[in-house]
């Protein structure tokens, strides 16, 4: 699940960033307003946390664009403004969260996972394909009938490759489900994250299309 954090504030945007990805996230992080407009207007995202004091462009005005033209993209306010006539402005401007600094980051991570609860929550946030199945938001990995326990990263790849059951997914969109802008990715590292799956999931659910990327394969 692909996050984007706008924040022009150094430390505070570091710590959100590490929090998120530690939690299992791909992050990407912009630093100013006309760059947050550019990054949304890319729909990559699943949902985007937004400081409102930024440099070229105010985050409450990108926040009215984007539901001005019908953007359904959840966005979670965090912001030193915090004031209930802040606040009303936020939640009536379409943000689904708005969240004061200084803040606890599990609480960020609660709110981010309600948020996205919220969203998935009008279909079916499982995914299951024969024996598998895969709850993004939760972040949890059945197999069998038993929860499978995987490490952030683990469960990214996997949960890229369930969302076209059976589909080929090309190792880049593998990166790109588990690495944010910038982050060093290793050149092997999505093939030892598919090692480690095939050995706690079952070694024939993973299936190499040489060549093209990879696929799960349906076992029941
Ligand atoms: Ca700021």
């Amino acid at each position: 699940m692909r996050v984007l954090v706008v924040e022009d504030d150094p430390m505070i945007g570091r710590a959100v960033v590490a929090g998120l990805r530690h939690g299992g996230y791909a992050v990407d992080w912009v630093r100013d307003g006309g760059e947050a407009a550019l990054a949304i207007a890319n729909g990559v995202y699943e949902l985007a946390l937004l400081d409102l004091g930024l440099p070229r462009r105010d985050g409450l005005e990108i926040l009215k664009n984007v539901r001005r033209g019908g953007g359904k993209l959840p966005i979670l306010i965090i912001t030193a403004r915090d004031s209930v006539a802040d606040r009303i402005a936020g939640l009536d401007a379409g943000a689904d969260d708005y969240l004061v600094k200084p803040f606890n980051l599990e609480e960020l991570l609660a709110r981010v996972r309600a948020v996205l609860r919220r969203h998935e929550g009008r279909g079916c946030p499982e995914m299951t394909y024969g024996a598998l199945t895969v709850d993004p938001v939760g972040h949890r990995v059945f197999f069998q009938g038993a929860e499978v326990d995987l490490s952030a990263r683990e469960f990214a790849v996997l949960e890229a490759l369930m969302k076209e059951p059976g589909a080929v997914v090309s190792r880049e969109r593998l990166e790109d489900a588990v690495y944010g802008w910038g982050e060093e990715v290793e050149s092997n590292s999505i093939e030892v994250h598919l090692h480690h799956l095939r050995r706690k999931l079952k070694p024939q659910l993973i299936r190499n299309v040489r060549g093209v990327g990879y696929r799960i394969a349906r076992i029941v």
